[in-house]
């Protein structure tokens, strides 16, 4: 894979595909708040390269998942990049122009207008629908009007790059190409993972939905020595279980392809350790009544939005004696701070670990600055979560190889 050392970037406009996607408190929709701002942060090295060598940049990235028909229903509803512009601007200490469009004539207008060493962005690449189309034919059209607006292509969005998009996948093979600093950074780590991994090597696994995380527990069974599956995906492990689950998460129709996983995880002698009682809330809220109730006796009128401190001490008890440690996935609804009890207990027991420890996933990452632990408390804090994971599988990413084609 070249380097943006290898592209000859000055007085030449380059498309860097970024994952800017960060984390926002929506509760004022009308001026949704930055909560994370570690994905900008982690693109900095990058960019700044770019700077300092004269290039002409210009950012295409992703906020969200913009819903609607078409390119003006996706840009009604938003999210729009601009405040994601702004705060990279204030890093930078340098203006960012800003297109209202992705490949329109705004889009052309500001890229005509930048001068080396300037930077802009490009408006939501996912308010085209073509960027995340099945069909090749639409993915390449929007792949061509992306690379007439620049001369060369640094891929840095490691957090999108298991994603078969236009922008990640199609763009490169239309110009000449390389890979940025973060996706350099983000494969040598993994790449320890996947190479005879010291043991134990213990997985943590925890987030929204077992449906995002079904495949990679498939996978990752081969891999690692135990599974520590916490969050709202636990709730459909532990529905499979027999247990009562309340108005927890569940994803029903997954009951069957988990008690498959169950069985075969017992079949190949990979612990699968899952929470022993749970905090039990009133409703979905920062202030909501709640209390703990083990697995076995938990309230059909109630929902869980954290595990219980059992299963706290559990966990670290099952991180103790680990050499290897991947964790993705927060163990509860930590942006409400009475729910935060099980992410931060699981971040301190693997900030204990000695070996090496690796956080990925937007959320993950949020939750763990969020708590107060320091960078430093990891070996590496992943800007991917999806795409980390789909990498400790042993799956090929669809951006990954696009960047290793010459070009
Ligand atoms: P990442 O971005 O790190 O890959 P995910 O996107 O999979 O993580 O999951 C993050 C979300 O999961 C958080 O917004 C968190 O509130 C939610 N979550 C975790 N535990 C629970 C739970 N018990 N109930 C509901 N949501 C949960
Ligand atoms: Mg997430």
């Amino acid at each position: 894979m070249k380097s943006i050392e290898d592209l000859p970037v000055s007085g030449h406009r380059v498309l860097l595909r970024a994952d800017l996607n960060v984390p926002r408190d929506l509760s004022d929709p009308e001026h949704p708040r930055i909560t994370d701002d570690g994905r900008i942060r982690a693109s900095l090295p990058t960019i700044q390269k770019l700077i300092d060598r004269g290039a002409r940049v210009v950012i295409v990235a992703h906020l969200g998942r913009p819903k609607g028909a078409d390119y003006a229903e996706r840009a009604a509803g938003g999210p729009s990049l601009r405040p994601v512009a702004a705060r990279l601007g204030e890093l930078l200490g340098r203006p960012v122009a800003f297109a209202t469009d992705v490949v329109g004539a705004d889009a052309a207008r500001v890229v005509a207008q930048l001068t080396d060493g300037d930077v802009a962005m490009l408006e939501n690449v996912r308010f085209e629908p073509a960027e995340t189309s099945k069909d090749d034919g639409q993915r390449a059209g929007l792949g061509g009007r992306l690379a007439a607006l620049a001369q060369l292509y640094v891929g840095d969005g490691f957090g999108a790059m298991h994603r078969r998009h236009a922008s990640v996948f199609d763009l490169p093979a239309l110009l000449p190409h390389a890979a940025g600093y973060l996706v350099l950074a983000e494969v040598a780590v993994l790449r320890r993972l996947t190479q005879d991994p010291a043991r134990p090597y213990v997985v943590v696994l925890g987030g929204a939905k077992p449906s995002d995380k079904l495949a990679v527990i498939e996978n990752l069974l081969d891999k690692a020595d135990r599974l520590l599956i916490v969050g709202g995906m636990s709730y459909t492990f532990l529905k499979a279980c027999g247990h009562e689950v309340g108005h927890s998460l569940l994803e029903a129709d997954k009951i069957p392809q988990v008690t498959a996983v169950l069985a075969e995880a017992a079949r190949r002698g990979v612990e699968i350790v899952l929470p022993v009682d749970l905090v039990g809330a009133t409703g979905f809220a920062p202030d909501a009544e709640h209390e703990v109730f083990p697995v076995t006796a938990f309230p059909a009128d109630r929902e869980s939005l954290d595990m219980g401190p059992a299963t706290r001490v559990l966990l670290a008890e099952k991180l103790a004696d680990a050499q290897t440690v991947f964790w993705n996935g927060p163990a509860g609804v930590f942006e409400f701070p009475a729910f935060a009890a099980g992410t931060r207990a699981v971040a301190a027991a693997i900030s204990r670990v000695s070996g090496l420890t690796v956080v990925g996933g937007g959320d993950s990452a949020a939750a763990v600055r969020k708590l107060g632990f320091s960078d430093d408390a990891f070996t590496h804090i992943s800007t991917g979560g999806g795409a980390s994971l789909e990498y400790l599988e042993g799956r090929e990413l669809p951006g990954l190889a696009a960047l290793e084609d010459a070009g």
